[in-house]
């Protein structure tokens, strides 16, 4: 694998926090990826929900298949730019590892549970919560494998990818912790890597096909809805063109694929416009620029559009609507549950010394079925039949 002058590369990392001997047959960001597959938090994302409840249906995407199909559109765009696919592989895995269950209902009622808490609409210890702050604490301190530290020590590049927002609240908290680190982007400005760059966006595109899929895998959008979506109309009509008998299913699997691939093509030819138009010679200086990983501006407003539609007709339709409200009665059920009585935790959880931290953080460890059992063991009540 040739690397692109603009690439991260390994030799040049910045390290991790606790310093450890190279491995002897695999760069750092391959030992990055590694150590996130092999972790705990990798292994629950099967079981978390994307969109759809992980019990709704065994084949619609789960958090573990989105980040493979993240992984896999991130690779491929990594490999045509010459940037680093290893890292690219190793953010994608971990981008989604501090999802709560049940989805962004789950995080909003854990925030709103916190945010209950404390005088200033804060938690006490002052985090909130953010899922993509908690991933970066599945990877710093949640995981216990290493004898030596807490967390997976991963290198700096990974983590920097991991951090994709962070409010500026919790960027000036983490700039004390780790001064210059992950979180001064946030404070200062600037970009992460391309490699960074790239998995925000490969995120996008992927969650944005296979939403489509599984909003008409379950009946609550139907192709002749996605007809006025301009982004999917496109290759709609273009697969009926060369195959005027298709139909079904096969022709929403072929009107998907040809999106996916014009989307990635579409990101590869106009981020070489940019890296070339910009100058960038490396890793550093492309971090001092606006985002070069990008749509180019008409696929950037198709996208857009589609993701306006899926909102309006599938993350709001009634029926995801209702399902999400039983599980934030479940999140917030069980957060006032853990805070009145820690015993019902595992005794690990119950002594440490933020209660309301450790209470959230094992929460937002769950899988969705897990948390169901939980809350039918200290409820009583069977919310999800
Ligand atoms: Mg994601």
């Amino acid at each position: 694998m040739s690397l692109a002058p603009y690439a991260s590369d390994p030799a040049r990392s910045r390290g991790r926090r606790y310093p450890e001997p190279p491995a002897p047959t695999r760069t750092d960001y391959q030992r990055d990826r590694d150590r996130v597959i092999h972790s705990t938090a990798f292994r629950r994302l099967v079981y978390k929900t994307q969109v759809f409840l992980n019990h709704e249906g065994d084949l619609f995407r789960t958090r573990l298949t989105h980040s493979l199909e993240v992984a896999q559109l991130g690779r491929s765009i990594a490999r045509s730019l010459g940037l680093n696919e290893d890292l690219v592989e190793a953010i994608a895995l971990a981008h989604d590892l501090g999802h709560t269950p049940f989805g962004h209902a789950g995080q909003d009622a854990l925030h709103a549970a916190l945010q209950a808490l404390g005088p200033d609409g804060r938690a006490p210890d002052g985090w909130g919560f953010e899922h993509n702050l908690q991933s970066l604490r599945v990877v710093d301190e949640l995981e216990e494998r290493y004898p030596a530290f807490d967390g997976l020590n991963l290198s700096f590049e990974t983590r920097e990818g991991i951090l994709k927002h962070c409010s500026r609240h919790n960027a000036e908290r983490l700039e004390r912790l780790e001064p210059g680190g992950v979180a001064a982007r946030f404070l200062r400005g600037g970009a992460p890597s391309l490699e960074a760059q790239l998995c925000n966006l490969a995120d996008e595109i992927a969650y944005n096909a296979h939403d489509i899929d599984d909003g008409v895998r379950s009946g609550l959008l139907s192709l002749e809805q996605l007809e006025s979506v301009e982004l999917f109309d496109h290759y709609r009509r273009q697969a009926l063109r060369e195959h005027p008998q298709l139909q079904g299913r096969r022709l929403l699997f072929e009107s998907i694929r040809r999106m996916l691939s014009d989307q990635v093509y579409d990101v590869i030819a106009a981020t070489r416009e940019r890296l070339r138009h910009s100058g960038v010679a490396s890793a550093d200086e492309a971090r001092t620029q606006a985002a070069l990983v990008a749509f180019s501006d008409p696929m950037r407003e198709r996208s857009r559009a589609l993701k306006a539609f899926l909102f309006r007709n599938l993350y709001r339709h009634p029926q995801v609507v209702e399902t999400t409200g039983r599980a934030r009665q479940v999140i917030g059920d069980l957060f006032g549950r853990y805070l009145a009585e820690p015993g019902e935790m595992p005794e690990a959880h119950g002594q440490r010394r933020h209660i309301e931290r450790a209470v959230a953080d094992y929460i937002a460890g769950m899988t969705d079925r897990f948390a169901i059992r939980e809350h039918e063991r200290l409820f009583g009540s069977v919310l999800f039949p």
